[in-house]
């Protein structure tokens, strides 16, 4: 598929008002409220690992982990790297692997090519067996990071922190689980990802449904046979409806659509689906990699994504459309430089016309095409690909509910509402995503308390104030892996691969100097966070165009959204900046051995 060659001529007015109005209908606080599931406990369980008992650990570490997906398992690895040996891992699942330990359903995939999104393969010798790989090879991935850097003897799974509180006197984090530990831990390292507790739509009467019902990530396969990968054998007679239409349902509806006796699938806002093209590994490129491909190739795509075009685009696939529409511009025109903003705004709009069109052209029933069309710019929403998902409302045992912006109206026992309508169901399936705009510690799982007692809750009260993103002032030794104030590539594990570094240099710089405590000081984290909110300038706009995601907080872009954007600068600016602050060796901004960092109130 060309995408850049051929340039639809547009009218980019009447457009910006077609997505301002698809904005405003979606724009319905009430319909974006939800419940917390675990609360659910049927719905929120691990269906996946036996979580029996077992002895509470009761130990003393250096660094203690909350966290065992990718951004774990790199901290954990660099670690390990930069010697230091007394780790613990503590992990909700009962095994590695974070989101991709969770989610399991059926299709799901890497969407992020795999030579770049599955961290430390030039480290652990494993090449991914096709472009973008299935979960399955994803979780044995994490489970091989695990093995290659000896990490299992340091894991604890299935097991929650319930709490971590600073300890002044003896300057260390105590750390307590749901399984009884109690442990100690000079530095702790929050790695709980950005999308790690199922969202649960606050429908009414959706506790009153009693056929059979699970979110995504709690695929059960005992009820509808099949695997990641295997076909779901037990749906033949059932009639199957899903709620949401975002990444994650738009790779499971295939495979469901191909083994339910009836799938309905209820939409509030279609995702913008273009074309996949995956591929088996081809041997002769594989052969023809050199050291340091991985870290390259990484650092290619990102830049990419970032409008740094001092390198050709070595993915090129369909995230770096629109650098490669921008770049041929400027390379037809190079005095439209100044003008890079608008080149970019106008090949966004000529991409979404392009992926419009290609739903016309697929989906034969023109009513549920014209449902199917995404009217926002690509980046939104996260883009979806996938070369079965819209020929799939070509199939008769497949109907495409569209609630016009409103979501699903409510839910009865047997069934879901929609414009007064009952679509009776036997199973129900939530892929309505994950928490994100939620606090901090709902979502973690745990309460925090920094020096004095300060819960995180209380300081963050008003919005996020670190140094990088990595630090916060009053939480000595503890490090934030998230891409609030932090650098963001929509290749997570690139950002989370960078941070690592920068955690294992400075925990083995501190390690080094005989450094207790470090902290930032008051007035580097009031800087940054100022540089945070003053570079969010063009990023905010844009987020005000979109509709409601959680890309812009279900559409409430307040100032507390503002001030836990990623630095505007860029991924790139970002991790520049972070080598730099490592070559510059003298822990600027940092506090170490701090008075602040010192329990106040034993000190008093
Ligand atoms: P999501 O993008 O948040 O999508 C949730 C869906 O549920 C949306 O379509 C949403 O509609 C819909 N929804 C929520 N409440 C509803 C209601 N009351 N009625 C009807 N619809 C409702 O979640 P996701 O699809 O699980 O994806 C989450 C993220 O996981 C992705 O963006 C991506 O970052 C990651 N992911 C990655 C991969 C990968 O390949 N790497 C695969 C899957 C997911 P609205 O759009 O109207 O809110």
């Amino acid at each position: 598929m060309s995408d850049v060659a051929e340039r639809p001529v547009i009218d980019i007015e009447a457009l910006r008002a077609r997505y301002r109005v698809e904005r405003d209908r979606r724009a319905t606080p009430a319909g974006r409220t939800y419940l917390d599931i675990t609360g659910f406990k049927e719905l929120h369980a691990d269906p996946y690992s036996d979580t029996s008992a077992r002895a509470a650990v009761d130990d003393a570490v250096d660094v203690l982990i909350v966290g065992g997906g990718f951004g774990g398992l790199l901290t954990a690895a660099r670690l390990r790297e930069a010697g230091v040996e007394r780790i613990r891992i503590v992990e909700v699942g009962g095994d590695f692997g974070g989101t991709w330990y969770w989610n399991r359903y059926p299709g799901a995939a890497c969407d992020i090519e795999s030579y770049i999104y599955m961290p430390l393969l030039e480290e652990t010798g494993y090449l991914p067996t096709e472009r973008y790989a299935k979960a399955d090879e994803i979780r044995a991935h994490a489970r091989r990071i695990g093995e290659h850097f000896g990490l299992y003897d340091h894991a604890l799974f299935s097991t929650q922190v319930t709490s971590l509180d600073w300890d002044g006197a003896a300057a260390n984090w105590q750390v307590a689980t749901d399984r009884g530990d109690r442990m100690t831990a000079k530095f702790v390292v929050l790695t709980t990802g950005p999308l790690n507790k199922p969202k649960l739509p606050a429908i009414p009467g959706i506790e009153t449904f009693a056929g059979h019902s699970f979110h995504t990530s709690r695929w059960d396969y005992a009820y509808t046979g099949g695997s990641n990968t295997a076909p779901m054998t037990k749906l033949g007679d059932k009639r199957v409806g899903i709620i949401g239409t975002g990444a994650t349902a738009i790779q499971c509806v295939p495979p469901l659509a191909a083994a339910a006796g009836h799938l309905f699938v209820f939409q509030r806002t279609p995702s913008s689906v273009d074309y996949r093209g995956n591929a088996p590994t081809d041997p002769a490129w594989a052969a023809s990699l050199t050291p340091g491909w991985q870290q390259r190739r990484m650092e290619n795509f990102t830049k990419q994504m970032a409008g740094v075009f001092d390198e050709a685009d070595e993915v090129g696939d369909g995230w770096t459309v629109l650098a490669r529409a921008v770049r041929a511009r400027l390379t037809e025109d190079p005095s439209l430089a100044p003008r890079f903003m608008e080149l970019l705004e106008t090949a966004d709009f000529e991409k979404m016309v392009s992926v419009r069109d290609n739903i016309g052209r697929t989906v034969t029933d023109p009513a549920t095409a014209e449902a199917l069309k995404p009217w926002f710019s690509l980046f939104c929403k996260r883009p979806c690909f996938h070369d079965d998902y819209l020929g799939v409302f070509n199939r008769p045992n497949v109907t495409l509910v569209d609630t016009e912006g409103r979501g699903v109206e409510r839910i009865t026992p047997d069934a879901a509402i929609v414009g007064g309508k009952a679509y009776a169901l036997d199973c129900l399936i939530f892929a309505t995503g994950f928490e994100t705009s939620t606090d901090f510690t709902r979502r973690a799982g745990f309460a925090m308390n920094g020096v004095g007692g300060l819960p995180l809750a209380s300081k963050w009260r008003n919005g996020m104030t670190t140094l990088h993103g990595l630090f916060t002032r009053g939480f000595p030794n503890a490090f934030f892996v998230s891409q609030a104030q932090a650098g963001m590539s929509p290749n997570f594990p690139h950002m989370l691969s960078e941070q690592a570094r920068h955690i294992a240099h400075l925990v083995a710089a501190c390690r080094d100097a005989g450094i207790a405590t470090v902290e930032p000081s008051a007035a580097a984290e009031a800087e940054w966070t100022q540089t945070i909110v003053a570079t969010s300038g063009e990023r905010l706009k844009f987020l005000e165009t979109c509709t409601p995601g959680y890309y812009n907080g279900e559409g409430n872009v307040s100032p507390q959204v503002a001030q836990s954007l990623p630095y505007g600068a860029g991924p790139v600016a970002f991790i520049e900046l972070l080598r730099q602050w490592r070559a510059g060796g003298d822990f600027a901004g940092l506090e170490r051995d701090g008075a602040h960092a010192r329990n106040q109130e034993q000190a008093a």
